[in-house]
């Protein structure tokens, strides 16, 4: 019998808990550890940090799901992995003390570690500003939000930055999402003429999103990914400022550095940032007490897997086997990771340094598809090795496509939503080659009430699938 160990229930490691736990859970132990009982669809924070959605409705409990798949859950935070000795050591969640897990092959799938402190003055735990990268935190931010539209029905005029909390932050379609639902939120309320919308962003330009921005085909050539996103902002009266990092942050205001070595302040009554994604806090303990870390993750965290690491961003840009396939560490052949666990070779989206040296470069997005799409991959490869003694499947972020759906409204009578696919999800210069690195018939953005709908649609059908009902297999990831 053989013994699997997931750490994380996300988009990641659920997937591949579901999958490996349907194939294999009658005969192999299958092992779930969660610091959190339950799973959790992020996508739709963005309308609970508004107030349109019950945080209840964004959440699936675990247990009842794994005792049908015959995977064990231990819920509890891993401290520490042994890869000499294959074992993962849990601080368990109900206060009983730690627990050694076992295995033969460990998925390692702990997706961010919001790095609120890495922007002095970040965050809602320590700081001033909100979040809605997690659960608790886009309660508190529609609490916050909800004070200030109070503020605003009484007459006093609010000034709202949303966008990115650090030089490398990513998730820009998370904020670029929170600050289009806000509009459209204060417009249904009748206040939006007393709030001034900021978006705030480390973006080389509006719309680039960590992608490098999105181009597709429309009725009159080719439109863009910025020029979509500015008319939006346009007509929705909301201001923008790209191409700065944000260094530090207090009560009123945002402190950062431009594209061009400027330093300036961002005034505000309220922000909601997305602070740095940094790999998960992990110790990696050798046989004989001492640190291997160096072996499994790299200096962010992030756990290092079978892509070329190193390589300038031109060379990455045209090397497209850089981008990992299998996903498993080099040094430890029996440790993979999936979803923003895993070390990207590189960024996607261009890098830049400003003249004072400072680094402002959106980190390389890996959505809930491609992580799930990940998730899906290394289980499959895991029970290839288990039963057949080989991997089976392999897939790079250059040859996978990706979609995704910006909700600018949830009413399913008058909102509205983004619908982009992107393919490949990485820029593949060799294989496609015009200017974008992509193909030009699967990429596609439109805008439109039909979004709303399918975000909806989404919304449902993703936790039907999380919860392993009829049919789970057959929907995408
Ligand atoms: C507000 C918001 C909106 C988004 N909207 C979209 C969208 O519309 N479309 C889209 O495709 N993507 C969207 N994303 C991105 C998407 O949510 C992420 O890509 C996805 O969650 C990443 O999956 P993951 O499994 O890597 O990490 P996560 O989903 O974050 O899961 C990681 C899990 O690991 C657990 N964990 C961490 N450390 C430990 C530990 N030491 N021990 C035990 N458990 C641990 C965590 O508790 C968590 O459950 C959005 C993200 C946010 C924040």
């Amino acid at each position: 019998m053989g013994k699997v160990a997931i750490i994380g229930a996300g988009f990641a490691g659920h997937t591949a808990a579901m999958y490996l736990g349907h194939k294999l859970g009658r005969d192999h132990e299958i092992t779930m550890i969660s610091k959190h009982d339950y799973f959790l669809y992020l996508p739709s924070l963005v309308w609970v940090g508004v107030g349109h959605m019950r945080p209840e409705k964004v959440c699936v409990p675990l247990r009842p799901i794994y005792d049908r798949f015959q995977v064990r859950f231990v819920h509890g935070k891993a401290t520490s992995v042994h890869p000499d000795e294959n074992y993962v050591m849990v601080d368990k969640a109900d206060g009983t003390g730690l627990q050694r897990v076992d295995y033969d092959y460990l998925i390692i799938a702990t997706g961010p570690r919001l790095d609120c402190e890495g922007t002095p003055g970040l965050g809602p735990a320590y700081g001033h500003t909100l979040s809605i990268c997690w659960l608790d935190h886009a309660v508190h931010c529609r609490s916050v939000y909800g004070e200030y539209v109070e503020r605003m029905r009484r007459g006093e005029k609010v000034r709202m930055v949303i966008g990115m909390g650090h030089p490398g932050s990513t998730c820009q379609g998370a904020a670029f999402e929170y600050i289009t639902n806000v509009h459209k939120d204060l417009v249904r309320l009748g206040v939006r003429d007393r709030a001034e919308l900021v978006w705030f962003s480390n973006e080389p330009a509006l719309g680039d999103f960590g992608v490098g921005g999105i181009n597709s085909k429309s009725r009159n050539g080719m439109l863009s990914s910025e020029e979509f996103v500015r008319s939006i902002f346009h007509e929705f009266g909301i201001e923008w400022q790209v191409r700065r990092g944000a260094r530090q942050v207090d009560a009123d205001r945002i402190y950062w550095e431009g594209f061009d070595g400027r330093f300036g302040e961002t005034q505000y009554d309220l922000a909601m940032l997305i602070p740095r994604f940094l790999g998960g806090v992990l110790q990696y303990v050798g046989r004989n007490g001492e640190d291997v870390s160096g072996r499994i993750v790299n200096e962010s965290g992030f756990v290092i897997v079978d892509g070329y690491y190193g390589l300038s961003y031109e060379r990455l840009m045209y090397t497209p086997e850089a981008w990992p396939a299998t996903y498993q560490n080099p040094n430890y052949r029996n440790i993979f990771a999936a979803g923003i666990a895993f070390a990207t070779p590189g960024p996607i989206s261009a890098p830049h340094v400003t003249p004072n040296g400072t680094p402002i470069t959106v980190a390389a997005p890996r959505t809930g598809m491609v992580s799930g799409t990940i998730g899906r991959l290394v289980a499959m490869n895991v029970i290839g090795l288990l039963e057949e003694g080989k991997m089976t499947h392999q897939e790079r972020m250059t040859e996978m496509f990706s979609a995704c759906i910006a909700s600018v409204s949830d009413s399913l009578w008058d909102g509205a939503a983004v619908s982009m696919t992107v393919f490949p999800t990485v820029p593949n210069y060799l294989r496609y080659q015009n200017k974008y690195g992509r193909d030009l018939f699967s990429t596609r953005m439109e805008i439109g009430l039909a979004g709303a709908w399918m975000k909806r649609i989404i919304h449902t059908t993703m936790l039907w699938k999380a919860s392993g009902k009829p049919g789970w297999q057959i929907i995408p990831e």
